[in-house]
């Protein structure tokens, strides 16, 4: 542990050139991860995914659910990435990139849970502002048409994949179901 505070310590006092390299390494991350997050949706509206499928289902069929099940997946997918990041370090990945790289994944795995179960939790304190209203709106496309809006943060997944879409009859069919 100690060894990896002063990992830490050496990179934070080092050059400009370093900082913005570790902050360039921090964007490239949040979206990667972004996008795998968007293909691990997708991949839940398979019957490829098995259990993944099942318990993502019950969301999508149960309107008072607020994806909780998939929380237990995001679980699971940390310890898988702790699993890869221990065998990095263990071929020589210097360990301050591999805590910048455990720490990015949990936290943008955690966040798009937390926003998605604000998505469907009527009481969250994200609702009072317009710019999560729009994100549930879009995230809503998302029930009303499984196909589009896999992303819950982003957009950028839907994009690249073509299942982006923002007709209006579906933002209206949406805005009626939040209200
Ligand atoms: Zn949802
Ligand atoms: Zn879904």
């Amino acid at each position: 542990m100690s060894n990896i505070v002063s990992s830490v310590f050496d990179y934070v006092d080092t050059s400009p050139y370093r900082i913005v390299l570790i902050l360039v390494y921090i964007m490239v991350l949040i979206v990667a991860a972004e996008i795998f997050a968007y293909l691990w949706h997708r991949w839940a509206h398979t019957v490829y995914s098995g259990p993944i499928h099942n318990t993502h289902q019950v969301h999508h069929t149960n309107e008072e659910d607020v994806a909780d099940n998939d929380f237990g997946w995001i679980v699971l997918l940390l310890l898988f990435i702790t699993g890869g990041l221990g065998l990095l370090w263990w071929v020589g990945v210097p360990q301050f990139w591999c805590l910048i790289t455990g720490l990015t994944a949990i936290i943008v795995l955690t966040v798009n849970w937390y926003v998605h179960r604000s998505y469907h939790c009527p009481d969250s304190y994200l609702r009072q502002y317009s710019w999560f209203q729009r994100w549930t709106l879009d995230h809503y496309v998302h029930h009303s048409n499984p196909e589009k809006h896999y992303g819950i943060v982003s957009c950028w997944g839907d994009r690249l994949g073509g299942t982006w879409s923002l007709c209006e009859g579906k933002r209206d069919e949406t805005e009626e179901r939040l209200i």
